[in-house]
């Protein structure tokens, strides 16, 4: 009985949050969606926040989740905007294998969106880490001072 009960337990938790990531993506156009949803790329040098340098803060377009913030952004000449750290515990890493490459997909810690890619060893900057994030997944709020 508590068995039953723990698996029920379980398989509603995993469905709610399954319907809290839709709800947080149902407002996406279908150009979004196919990023942040379908885990697509944006091509290079056409996203809206590729060459952004105001100070601020860029959130997740899905959910609003504080991702970057802009002292860590930097150029790294790679066509899309380039982060050396994420807000603490703002992203999560998952090693992605897609396209015959060993990559590590970086998605949205609250709804799961997917963000880009992290590459580390390539020493644009003292971090040695460069998140390479699809404008299309952000959204940017300007410091207002
Ligand atoms: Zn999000």
């Amino acid at each position: 009985m508590i068995r039953i009960f723990l698996l029920l337990f379980i398989f509603q938790s995993s469905f709610s949050q399954d319907l809290q990531s839709k709800d947080y993506f149902k407002n996406l156009t279908s150009k979004e969606r196919k990023i942040i949803v379908d885990k697509g790329t944006e091509r290079p040098y056409t996203g809206k926040y590729n060459n952004n340098y105001k100070k601020g803060t860029y959130v997740c377009k899905a959910c609003s989740n504080p991702l970057f913030k802009s002292n860590t952004k930097f150029d790294s000449k790679c066509g899309w905007p380039s982060f050396e750290k994420e807000i603490e515990g703002s992203v999560i890493k998952i090693p992605d294998y897609s396209l015959g490459m060993k990559r590590t997909e970086i998605v949205c810690s609250k709804c799961k969106g997917h963000l880009g890619h992290v590459f580390y060893g390539e020493r644009f900057t003292k971090e040695n880490t460069r998140h390479c994030v699809n404008s299309i997944s952000l959204n940017f709020i300007e410091d207002s001072d």
